[in-house]
């Protein structure tokens, strides 16, 4: 297959191989979209036990895709720590206090258990400017808005 995931060949093996890994990077396109951000501004993130991520504006979408997140920590062989905010006016859940924003732990996998490795999630719903304002809010990482509206054509240097 060429770069663009198209089959060069009429190979049906070909053809189904490149038929999952389409549905793989679909599946995974928010994950693999953050590594790529987190690269492009941490220059030894592959060397980061700790990682805090900000999803702004985060509905079902990204609610959905939790599951994948536990691959960030298969990608990044140092992370132990994964610190996922979802923060938008959709997200679901009662309230913003501070007993219904305590951490969601997730474990991920059998072998990341064994290394410690935790995933934990909050969660609050309204606009991440107010957010910025209460006492939830730390410092991230990276905050990421996925289906903002913006986009970018071009990447500049
Ligand atoms: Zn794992």
């Amino acid at each position: 297959m060429n770069r663009d995931l198209k089959y060069l060949s009429n190979d049906p093996r070909e053809r189904e191989f490149v038929e999952i890994t389409r549905c793989a990077t679909n599946m995974m396109a928010i994950q693999l979209t953050l590594i790529a951000a987190l690269e492009a501004i941490i220059p030894n993130v592959s060397t980061r036990s700790s990682i805090k991520l900000h999803i702004i504006g985060a509905a079902a979408v990204e609610f959905n895709s939790i599951p994948a997140f536990k691959e960030l920590s298969h990608l990044l062989p140092s992370l132990v720590v994964l610190h996922l905010s979802f923060v938008g006016l959709n997200v679901r859940g009662p309230t913003n206090d501070p007993e219904s924003h305590s951490p969601h732990t997730r474990q991920c996998c059998t072998m990341c258990t064994k290394m410690g490795r935790t995933i934990s999630i909050t969660s609050w719903r309204g606009p991440y400017h107010a957010y910025l304002e209460t006492e939830f809010y730390k410092t991230p990482d990276l905050a990421a808005a996925f289906h903002s509206g913006f986009s970018v054509n071009q990447q500049s240097d």
